[in-house]
């Protein structure tokens, strides 16, 4: 725990109990998890956290550049620690959300047809390799 707190130091963020909790679920849970996910977990922990303060940590946490939300078009915001830029599989049967490495050449394009982009997100859906698996399906 002492590394978060030097981590959210360093960043002008006051380490409170809340955000270091919120930010080792999120370091150890690679899983781009919504603020309800979070919430069920660290809720058994904290049972006076309330899912606002999860909304407002999950807010200064994006504004500090230590995760970025996920747009992964289905009407809910997911949650990662930032790493290296990649894409992301969503499957359509068990919802999951994959990371996928592609070459970054394509998240380095600034402009297209004379705009200019300030974010790249990379989405694919389709049904991943453990329910194709379960449904019999044939696996390339
Ligand atoms: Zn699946
Ligand atoms: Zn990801």
């Amino acid at each position: 725990m002492k590394k978060l707190y030097e981590f959210l130091e360093e960043r002008g963020i006051s380490p409170t109990i809340q955000r270091l909790k919120i930010l080792k679920y999120i370091e150890e849970n690679l899983k781009h998890p919504t603020v309800d996910m979070i919430y069920q977990e660290i809720s058994k922990e904290i049972p006076t956290l309330s899912k606002t303060t999860i909304y407002n940590t999950m807010n200064l946490f994006v504004e500090k550049g230590i995760v970025s939300e996920l747009c992964v078009g289905e009407g809910e915001v997911r949650y990662e620690i930032n790493l290296a830029p990649h894409a992301h599989f969503r499957c359509t049967e068990c919802g999951n959300i994959f990371d996928v490495e592609l070459d970054l050449k394509i998240f380095k394009i600034k402009k297209v047809d004379g705009n200019q982009i300030m974010h790249t997100s990379v989405y694919f859906t389709g049904k991943c390799s453990e329910c194709l698996k379960k449904k019999g399906m044939i696996n390339e």
